[in-house]
This record gives C-alpha cells, structure tokens and sequence, in this order.
C-alpha cells in the first residue's frame, strides 16, 4: 500500500486538504505500507514557494509525517516531458494554436460543440490540421498540446477504473475531451504529471476530494497511454462550509491557517477526521 497527498502550493490548505492527507496517511499506516507527500508546484502563475512550506508546516502541526523526501514536480520536468514525446510518437499528441477567445467563438459558433461535466469541451480545431505541418508549425508557433482522446480509445478500447467508493467506473472519454496534457506556458499539465509521477512512486491508492472524480477519467486514459499501472481510487466526501458550499482555497475561514490562529489542535483535528467529525461550522457537501 502506498499512498501519496498532492497538493498544489497555491494558497493555505484547508480542511479538505487535511482530509485527504490523514486518509490517505492512515490507509498507508494501517497497511505498514508508505504515505508519499508531492508538493504540485509547476502553474507558475499560481504557485508560490511560501505556500509550499506552509504545506510542510501544516502536515507537521497535524501529527502527520510522511516517508521518504518530498517529490517536487518542478524537479521533475525532464519526465513529463518525456511522457509527451511518446505521446507525440504515437501520433496521440497534436499541438493547438487556438487562443481562449479562439475556443470561445469556435463554441459559440458551433451548434455541436461537445459538453463535458463542466460545461463546452475544446472543439477539436487543430486537431483537424495535417498532424505533420502542425508539428512543424509548432516549432515557431505558441501552441499548447492536446490528448486525441478518440485516437487514444481507438488504441486501448474500453477502459476503467476501480474506486473504493463508487466501484467499478468505466473511464469516459468525453469527460474532459482533449484535454491539454502540456500548456503554452508550463512544462505539463496537471493531469499528465500526475500519472507519470503516480506511477514513478508506486502509488497503489490514490485519496483524493470527489471534486477530482471527473479527472480521473482522463487520466485512466493516459495511464493506459503510456502503458503505466491504474492505482485503485477512494475518491472522499467533501467538507462544505457554514454557506454548504463545498470548500475551496479563497475560503479563509477553512484554511488550517485560522483553525490554528483560533486554538484548535492539530492531532486533535486530525483525529476527529478520522471519525467524520467536523469542527463547529463546517459540514458534509451533499452534491
Ligand atoms: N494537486 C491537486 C490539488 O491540489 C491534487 C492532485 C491529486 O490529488 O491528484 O488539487
């Protein structure tokens, strides 16, 4: 068994984080297996190294040690890029020139534009360009690269993946679309990064918020890709605040930050997560 907590250093942690970190810590634990902490710090634009030792700090306030050195991606960009290259060999990678506003008016325009969960997905523009004058373009070109997921499924058929919560799921590819596996103005996108490095690690289970649910059923297909192992999934609750709305970093009042200024104790709230309590203002999000 070994598990990993990801997160991205670009803001506090909050309550959620905390979640997934002593899940995750203590299904590793309970297992004598390993618990891996991997600081995601490759957006530029949004992370900042004081919110990466505040990962650090806040893990050790909540009783919670890891094993092993922490895996930086920004460390790692020689891997992930890599990881395209093959995707690029294997004709399942295409480079897109299309702008924002490219994409919005192409959608706008489009009575069939496709929808994914959350909302119009990437139209396929460039995907339709002859793959070997777009190759060359991109040598000048700024351009993002995109997964050709229908090509990819044509590769590997019917995939799926198991998820302690939810069971077997069968991977859709239309969930995300193309999806961007490395953007104009970073090394490699979210998604692509975490299968190398999951699979680099020896990761066995993921824990994570359901607000990543979506996500893994593109990266399911990346993995099968770039032919590495599926982990099994638990995918938990999310924690809403006082409003029920689900968390997310902008609410000061859930950050580990306040819960510390205001006197609660680490251990101590770590181990209420541990029986589903939630401290005084907080509760389960229901959607
Ligand atoms: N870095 C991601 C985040 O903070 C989580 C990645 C993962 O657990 O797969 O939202």
């Amino acid at each position: 068994m070994i598990t990993r907590f990801a997160p991205s250093p670009t803001g506090r942690l909050h309550l959620g984080h905390a979640l997934s970190a002593v899940t995750a810590h203590d299904r590793a634990r309970a297992a004598a297996g390993a618990f891996r902490l991997r600081i995601e710090d490759i957006d530029p634009a949004r992370c900042r190294p004081e919110f990466a030792r505040a990962i650090f700090d806040d893990l050790a306030w909540l009783g919670i040690g890891w094993d092993g050195p922490a895996v930086v991606q920004s460390m790692r960009l020689g891997a992930y890029a890599a990881a395209l290259d093959r995707m690029i060999a294997a004709g399942l990678a295409y480079p897109c020139f299309c702008s924002r506003a490219d994409i919005a008016r192409e959608v706008a325009g489009s009575l069939s534009a496709p929808h994914g969960a959350d909302g119009p997905l990437y139209p396929g523009t460039c995907r339709a360009l002859p793959r070997r004058a777009a190759i060359a373009r991109a040598a000048t070109d700024p351009h993002s690269w995109r997964l050709d997921v229908a090509a990819a499924i044509r590769l590997t058929g019917p995939l799926a993946w198991h998820d302690e919560r939810a069971g077997t799921v069968a991977a859709d590819p239309v969930a995300l679309g193309d999806i961007i596996v490395k953007g104009r103005d970073r090394p490699a996108s979210y998604h692509l990064a975490v299968v190398v490095d999951d699979a680099e690690a020896g990761i066995t289970l993921v824990v994570r918020g359901m607000d990543l649910f979506a996500s893994t059923h593109v990266q399911r297909i990346l993995q099968a890709v770039l032919g590495l192992p599926t982990p099994t999934y638990h995918h938990h609750r999310l924690i809403a605040g006082a409003d029920g709305r689900r968390l997310a970093k902008r609410d000061a009042a859930a950050g580990i930050d306040r819960l510390r200024a205001a006197g609660v104790e680490g251990p101590a709230l770590a181990e209420s997560l541990r029986h589903g309590a939630l401290p005084i203002g907080f509760g389960w999000a229901t959607a």
